[in-house]
């Protein structure tokens, strides 16, 4: 790499814009294929929203799941696609992320520190839909030591606090631990063993040093790229992109306040995160409930659609007709000591036995067991017409301290702080929560009264709940005759209030088969590729899997690695 930043020049063969999962991976990929790259990041840390995500990758063809008997075949892959991405199937993308992921996988792991495992039992956000799977699809990030990264892990940036436990990162894996730490010995143990081996690393090292979840996905990838001799600039901006003719051959950057241009032989990947903080095209198509503050993202707010704007700056085509142009999460807001506040997403929890959620008017209005997409559209569309998309989730005791509730885990952990907080209400009846949190007492009395002579059939017959393999995975399997339905019956009984938030968007630039940016009309730009978020999504703007946004993020950052490097 010619480095000249004297004259304000730099010159590389793969300029990768942005640092989350599918960007390193691009980098890697093209390190590997022998050109010389260069990764600019915005934000002072590497990352992206990839590291503060679950690490969770839908990879259908995995050799993981084969490996553990699950059959799946080309043709129901296929067909989930073609069922859930409806008109805006594609078949030549879908095509080649079914090809590439497997390789894309097999690369990494040979070429990084990174480990994948199974998500064991954990299905399709569709699994009833044609196609669809109970298991087999889901992988995620093993945990990894941050040593791999020296001195580095200062710049990787970090999970959010509230996902964290005493700072301490959590992977998925270790949920079913501290979930059920209060009340199974193998459990609590293995927390014990963790909360003291961090506590010994924080005084070893001055930080425990377990990376998990997106930090454990994003840290070894750095690793490998550093490794490699990629290099990773950060708080350095890209501005524009430059342009010879009608192809992209490079950018301009702002690093260390000067403008510096950056000629980039083989071509110039676009991984932004696509525009969750872009208050313009956020306005145009967040759902109305949605657009609520900013704090309702989980998004950093670096992710402003800089990469959308750059493309369509020389040519290229944002699909916005998605299904939905964002990928939505129940939020909870969560006041911190420190007089902050913070949103914590109510991924789980919603669709254990003992609980419903309500609108204002004290009406049921999903299946509380589906996926955190599907849930909250359901809440858009069940407040079509009010400012704010708000629901409540309604616990009796028993479900709260078995199960937790949104930021307020399970017992052994105490409910007191969240209750001072006002994060939870309390009311010794129904009736009384009811008239604290604001929701129609009369209805809610209803309702709950006919959710609990359905649920002690184990049949939820107004929503369906627990009537396929991914709401049965969210309940409890020791809880019959349906493992994610159970009545409230026990007092005192609790609420939390969530809303309709960010955890990703949809829309993006129009990509072929190869990840190279195109124009409306179809033609190539040559030398722009995207990939991550800035791409429109392949599921044609719906959530169909967990893992199927960084999945395919990773597999079309290793496509346009290899095709910036000659190897398509
Ligand atoms: C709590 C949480 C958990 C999640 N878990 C999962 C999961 O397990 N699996 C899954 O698939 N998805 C998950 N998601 C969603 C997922 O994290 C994102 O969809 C994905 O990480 C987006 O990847 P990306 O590469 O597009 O963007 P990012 O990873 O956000 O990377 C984009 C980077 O580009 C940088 N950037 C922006 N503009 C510029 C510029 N002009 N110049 C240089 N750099 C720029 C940004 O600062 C940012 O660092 C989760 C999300 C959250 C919030």
């Amino acid at each position: 790499m010619t480095i000249d930043m004297a004259a304000e020049r730099l010159e590389c063969d793969a300029l990768i814009v942005g640092s989350g999962a599918g960007a390193l991976c691009a980098a890697l990929t093209a390190c590997h294929a022998g050109l010389d790259v260069l990764v600019l990041e915005k934000e002072p840390w590497f990352g992206g929203a990839s590291a503060r995500s679950g690490g969770g990758l839908w990879i259908p063809g995995n050799k993981l799941g084969a490996a553990a008997g699950i059959a799946d075949s080309r043709e129901e892959m296929m067909t989930y696609f073609r069922h859930e991405a409806g008109p805006l199937f594609d078949e030549a993308r879908v095509t080649a992320f079914l090809d590439n992921g497997p390789r894309m996988l097999d690369f990494v792991t040979a070429n990084s520190p990174v480990r994948f495992v199974l998500l064991q039992g954990v299905s399709d956000y569709h699994p009833h839909h044609p196609g669809g799977k109970s298991e087999g699809r889901a992988i995620m990030a093993a945990s990894l030591s941050a040593k791999l990264l020296g001195r580095e892990i200062k710049r990787l940036r970090r999970p959010m606090k509230v996902s964290t436990f005493m700072g301490m990162q959590i992977g998925i894996e270790d949920f079913r631990y501290f979930y059920t730490a209060g009340r199974n010995l193998k459990s609590f143990l293995h927390v014990t063993r963790m909360v003291l081996r961090s506590m010994i690393e924080r005084i070893v090292h001055g930080q425990p040093m377990r990376l998990a979840s997106g930090n454990a996905l994003v840290g070894g990838l750095a690793a490998s790229c550093f490794g490699s001799g990629v290099r990773i600039m950060t708080s350095a901006p890209v501005r524009a992109l430059r342009t010879t003719g009608d192809a992209v051959t490079g950018a301009v950057a702002e690093i260390d306040g000067r403008m510096v241009d950056i000629m980039a032989r083989k071509g110039v990947l676009l991984a932004t995160g696509g525009f969750p903080h872009d208050s313009e095209r956020r306005a145009r198509l967040f759902p109305s409930g949605a657009r609520n503050p900013e704090v309702w993202s989980l998004m950093p707010y670096g992710n402003s659609g800089d990469g959308l704007r750059m493309g369509e700056a020389v040519g290229a085509h944002v699909e916005e007709a998605m299904r939905c142009a964002v990928a939505l999460s129940p939020m909870s807001r969560v006041d911190t000591d420190e007089g902050e506040m913070r949103s914590f997403p109510v991924f789980s929890t919603r669709g254990n036995p003992g609980k419903l959620a309500v609108k204002r008017n004290g009406r049921r209005f999903v299946d509380e067991a589906s996926s955190y997409h599907d849930f909250s559209v359901g809440l858009l569309a069940a407040s079509q017409g009010e400012p704010d998309a708000i629901a409540y989730v309604i616990s009796d005791h028993r479900s709260i301290r078995r199960y937790g509730l949104g930021f307020a885990h399970p017992y052994p952990m105490p409910l007191g702080p969240h209750l001072r907080s006002g994060y939870v209400i309390r009311g010794e009846t129904i009736g009384e929560l009811a008239e604290k949190a604001g929701i129609d007492a009369e209805a809610l009395t209803q309702t709950v009264e006919t959710f609990n002579a359905n649920a002690r059939t184990g049949i939820d017959p107004d929503f369906g709940r627990g009537s396929n393999a991914y709401d049965r995975w969210a309940g409890d399997p020791a809880h019959k005759p349906n493992p994610c339905l159970g009545p409230l019956e026990q007092g005192p009984y609790y609420a939390v209030r969530v809303f309709a938030g960010a955890v990703g968007t949809f829309a993006g630039l129009m990509t072929n088969a190869n990840a190279q940016v195109l124009r409306r009309d179809g033609s190539v730009i040559p030398g722009l590729y995207a990939a991550g978020n800035d791409l429109a999504s392949i599921t044609g703007g719906d959530y169909i899997g967990g893992g199927c946004t960084i999945g395919p993020a990773m597999t079309f950052g290793y496509i346009a690695g290899k095709h910036m490097g000659g190897q398509p």
